[in-house]
């Protein structure tokens, strides 16, 4: 695995975060140097950033394909007739266009979503019930002109979506199929940490389904208000919270009210884009008829977000391990001197050949600022490095939440990273 010396990194980290900028997480990762914020709503991904962002994808990935998804990746850019197909390319409709001019006369739009583009595209695969049921997804770019935008990266006007679409030949097929994705989508969630605290939420359904399935995690930075039925692990979206709904689910009466943002989306859309777009099987019988499709979204920079909203405590960010920068941050006290410089690379490189991603903050700083810093970019696992460290035979390790270090030999740290 590999080593990084902080040294190096050409991103610094920050005392303060700028005075514009009022969402928790983004202060957060603007002083660790994670993210960089262009304008309100558009922020950059830095290297430390771009690690952990690697980390959220992979393990969507591994979850996606685990059900069958097939990875593609579609333009953003967005033929306005196909839109005009199915009525959303009005912004009368569709209140969040990103619409620009060509050169060469007329309009394209910046993909707010990919329903319409991918049902177009999937036309030319799918024409026998053999070609079903099919699962499609990517982790591209949206653009959305959102009205607020005061959530930081839990909010972008542009942001990463993973969205899903599935192809099948009737409900049955679709609801199968629909499950396995839920199940998908709760494993993310417990994998990046948020298992504890996100819940499947009932909320409305469009024109198909009654309710759609929202993940909903709990934090104050939510722009959402939930209803936590406790002991089911369930709750309901405020927009459909009703006597009736709530009797429909036979949720009981003891719901505890929340504030939580939205990290997935589970959908059946049904043949409402199939029927606008023509896309049509052929059954057993030679029969024409139209494909049963669902959505499925979540947003890996948003997630990023809400990670940093939901773990960091008073001294900055707490990574769980899945998604960490760095497994482990090995901070060297007294650098400028050769033998322990020497030392801690060798630390370094071992625990590298070990399967463990290192940064070495081997920077010539206070250590004060060194320790703050390991704290404000909350990788899960902190070793010091010193000549007291050198004398003793020992390394001075310490979990990002815990309260003290302790000395322990390299191959203590080993198992502690394992365990
Ligand atoms: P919200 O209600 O929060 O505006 P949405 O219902 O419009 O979200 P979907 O269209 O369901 O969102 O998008 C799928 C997923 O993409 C969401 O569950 C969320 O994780 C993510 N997402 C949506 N909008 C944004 C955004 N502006 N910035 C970052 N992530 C987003
Ligand atoms: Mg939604």
């Amino acid at each position: 695995m590999t080593v990084t010396k902080q040294s190096h990194l050409f991103t610094k980290t920050r005392r303060e975060a700028p005075a514009d900028e009022t969402a928790k997480n983004a202060q957060l990762l603007i002083r660790g140097g994670f993210v960089h914020k262009e304008m309100a709503g558009v922020y950059d991904l830095l290297p430390l950033g771009v690690r952990v962002l690697n980390k959220i994808n992979g393990i969507i990935r591994e979850e996606m394909n685990a059900v069958g998804g097939q990875e593609v990746h579609l333009s953003a850019l967005q033929n306005p007739e196909t839109w005009k197909t199915t009525n959303r390319w009005d912004d009368e409709v569709v209140d969040n266009w990103f619409k620009t001019e060509l050169k060469a006369g007329g309009m394209l739009g910046l993909g707010f979503t990919h329903e319409e583009p991918l049902t177009e595209l999937m036309k030319n695969h799918i024409s026998s019930y053999r070609d079903l049921p099919r699962a499609v997804y990517q982790i591209q770019t949206k653009f959305r002109n959102e009205l607020r935008a005061k959530s930081g990266i839990m909010r972008g006007r542009e942001f990463l979506m993973k969205d899903m679409y599935s192809f099948s030949s009737n409900e049955a097929e679709h609801l199968a199929f629909y499950e396995k994705a839920k199940e998908a989508y709760f494993n993310v969630f417990r994998r990046v940490g948020l298992g504890e605290t996100t819940y499947l939420t009932f909320a409305s359904g469009g024109s198909f389904s009654k309710f759609s399935h929202e993940f909903q995690t709990v934090t104050e930075a939510g722009e959402d208000t939930i209803y936590i039925s406790k002991e089911n692990k369930i709750a309901i979206n405020k927009e459909v919270f009703t006597d009736e709904v709530k009797k429909d689910l036979g949720l009981g009466d003891d719901f505890i009210e929340a504030k939580a943002v939205e990290v997935g989306n589970i959908f059946t859309l049904a043949t409402k884009f199939s029927d606008a777009l023509g896309l049509t099987y052929k059954d057993e019988t030679g029969e024409v008829k139209p494909v049963f499709m669902g959505s499925y979204g979540i947003g890996p920079t948003r997630l990023i977000g809400t990670i940093v909203e939901t773990l960091a405590d008073d001294k900055g960010i707490v990574w769980p391990k899945s998604v960490a920068p760095y497994d482990v941050h090995l901070v060297v006290i007294g650098s400028e001197k050769p033998d322990v410089a020497t030392h801690a690379e060798k630390i370094a490189a071992d625990l590298s050949v070990q399967g463990f991603d290192v940064l070495l903050d081997d920077r010539d700083a206070r250590t004060g600022e060194k320790l703050g810093d390991a704290d404000l970019i909350g990788i899960p696992m902190r070793v010091v490095i010193s000549e007291k460290t050198m004398a003793e035979g020992k390394l001075e390790a310490k979990a990002r939440t815990a309260d003290a270090a302790s000395f322990m030999t390299f191959d203590e740290v080993v198992e502690a990273l394992k365990s």
